[in-house]
């Protein structure tokens, strides 16, 4: 069994709260030196995680994600993992009422952002002939929620490039995998009104939402040595809602 993380270092994007802080948690309590990057760092404070580095990031600025990845560099010598998690809901609202402002804005953070981090973070694995990169994508992606045409529509194309460059790296000895949770229990519900929320709780068979730490858990799996035969794959965390 190789799931400890030791002396890895292991770059988390909005990893300040939410499944990212869960995420950063349990990575860290395996042994690895965990980055956080979040365009707001504060919530760390009122948390008892010191992670080994953290730095304030856009996840939509290439420059900017280019100069942290090359600080993480710089400071630890090398980098072996990559979570993808920084991510926003958007506004709730039909199709045709959405402003292009927010198209843009939600595609930007929940998608682009993933291929910016993915672009540069590949080619550093591959020059160390190592990686993990998890993206956390969502079941909207896989269903298309109602009233969230734009974050379905990113968290697919999330999907869809974890396949893409999970072949792509597929004999670089880099893993590329996703998650597929549907509703878990963090800030992000805020952003939706309760209907949305009653909405999605409905299809869980389970009949709860779902918790950060289970989050955690798999992907700390997928981050780890030990998945070394899953590449290019779509990890369902729903309660059984997932049909796919
Ligand atoms: P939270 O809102 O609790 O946390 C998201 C974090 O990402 C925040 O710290 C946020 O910062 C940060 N972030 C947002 N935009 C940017 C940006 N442009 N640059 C850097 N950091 C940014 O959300 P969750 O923990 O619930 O969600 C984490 C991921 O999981 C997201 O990708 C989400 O889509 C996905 N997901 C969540 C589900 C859920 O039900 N909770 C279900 C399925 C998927 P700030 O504090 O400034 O907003």
């Amino acid at each position: 069994m190789k799931t400890r993380l030791d002396q890895q270092v292991a770059i988390v994007t909005g990893g300040a709260r939410g499944i990212g802080l869960a995420i950063a948690r349990v990575l860290a309590a395996r042994g690895a030196r965990v980055v956080v990057w979040d365009r707001d760092l504060s919530p760390l404070q009122a948390n008892d995680f010191t992670p080994a580095l953290a730095e304030t990031v856009d996840v939509t600025g290439y420059d900017d994600l280019q100069r942290a990845f090359n600080a993480t560099v710089e400071k630890f010598g090398a980098v072996q993992i990559l979570v993808n998690n920084a991510g926003i809901n958007g506004p709730i609202a039909p199709t045709w009422e959405y402003s292009l402002e927010d198209w843009d804005r939600v595609i930007a953070i929940d998608m682009t952002s993933v291929f910016y981090t993915s672009r540069i973070a590949a080619r550093h694995m591959r020059a160390q002939g190592y990686g993990r990169i998890v993206n956390i994508a969502s079941i909207a992606g896989k269903e298309g929620n109602p009233n969230a045409a734009h974050y379905s529509a990113s968290k697919a194309g999330v999907i869809a490039l974890t396949k893409s460059l999970g072949k792509e790296l597929a004999t670089a000895n880099i893993t590329v995998n996703a998650i597929t949770p549907a509703v878990i229990a963090t800030d992000i519900l805020l952003q939706m009104p309760q209907s949305q929320i009653d909405y999605m709780l409905a299809k869980i068979p389970m009949g709860r939402l779902g918790k950060k730490e289970e989050a955690a858990a798999l992907v700390a799996w997928l981050c780890s040595e030990d998945c070394s035969f899953t590449t290019a794959a779509v990890f369902d965390l729903s309660g059984g809602r997932a049909t796919y």
